[in-house]
């Protein structure tokens, strides 16, 4: 199943899906999570985001493992075609999930079947610079890495910049700043902004600092409706239930669960939509109260 469009005023939201699979081992992926937290949300987590259980009996061990989509968002405004976070992208050696290591999709044609070409994107914003989310950044082209989005301009929160090129070798880096993030730097197509840098009245960055030190959502906002792009804030849906589950991936543990909570604290009970980076189908949600917790509703 397919992300439908999300219209907000005049604005599109499509999502560009490269990649799904099981990723998320529990428990080990999140220190603080156990299989029984998993199964006490299940009545809202099924079908979307756990798998039904087979049979009667327990899960496996062996199948304790969520899955997780590897996206970008195509945001078309009035004036501008936005691509948020650019996955893994083709030809990369990549050590941390073997499926993405020297990845070969067709990413570019899923976006050209929007009617979006390379030379039409505006502008590549990425919530923070981790491999699986500069990835398209570029193209390998004559053994050189490219901007695979000529004309566009590269937003990156400074911090963020400042941060990773200071620990290029971290593994949830794996290789990408050299080959998805410098080579932007160079061609002169990196914005290096602050954390409230806008495109205009209806694009802007918030800093939500935690999973990395620049981390930043997007706000979205036009005609009366709303929507936050939430990057790694939450990697699964289970984290809006537990926001106090951080990843050991996390620069500050403690601040990637406080800004889960602000999240929450902003949001819930709202009209605006939460587009986080790794939900699976139908992505699109919003999140409500669920007795003293909280929930996704799609
Ligand atoms: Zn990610």
């Amino acid at each position: 199943m397919a992300m439908k469009t999300l219209k907000i005023g005049n604005v599109t939201v499509d999502r560009v899906q490269d990649w799904a699979g099981p990723v998320f081992r529990v428990p080990g992926m999140w220190p603080a999570a156990t299989w029984e937290q998993v199964e006490a949300q299940r009545d809202w987590l099924e079908p979307h985001f756990l798998a039904p259980r087979k049979n009667a009996g327990e899960v496996p061990e062996k199948d304790r493992i969520l899955d997780i989509s590897l996206h970008t968002y195509l945001v078309r405004t009035p004036k501008f075609n936005i691509l948020i976070d650019t996955c893994v992208g083709n030809d990369r050696s990549r050590k941390a999930i073997p499926d993405w290591h020297m990845m070969n999709t067709d990413y570019l044609a899923k976006i050209a079947a929007f009617g979006i070409s390379p030379e039409d994107v505006h502008y590549v914003m990425c919530t923070h610079l981790h491999f699986d989310h500069v990835g398209w950044n570029t193209r390998l082209l004559n053994g050189r890495w490219v901007p695979t989005f000529p004309n566009a301009r590269y937003i990156f929160h400074k911090t963020e910049y400042d941060y990773w090129q200071g620990d290029q070798d971290h593994f949830a880096m794996d290789g990408a700043f050299p080959d998805s993030v410098l080579p932007i730097v160079e061609a002169g197509r990196a914005d290096l902004v602050k954390g409230d840098f806008a495109i205009d009245d209806t694009i802007w960055l918030e800093p939500s600092p935690g999973h990395t030190p620049g981390h930043v959502c997007i706000n979205l906002a036009d005609g009366g409706g709303s929507a936050l792009f939430t990057g790694d804030a939450f990697h699964h849906p289970l984290q809006v239930a537990y926001p106090e589950w951080s990843l050991h991936a996390d620069t500050d543990m403690a601040g990637s669960a406080n800004a889960r909570r602000n999240i929450i604290g902003k949001i819930c009970d709202t009209g605006t939509y939460i587009m986080a980076a790794h939900f699976m189908d139908p992505t699109i949600a919003r999140i409500v109260r669920n007795k003293d917790r909280w929930k996704l509703k799609v």
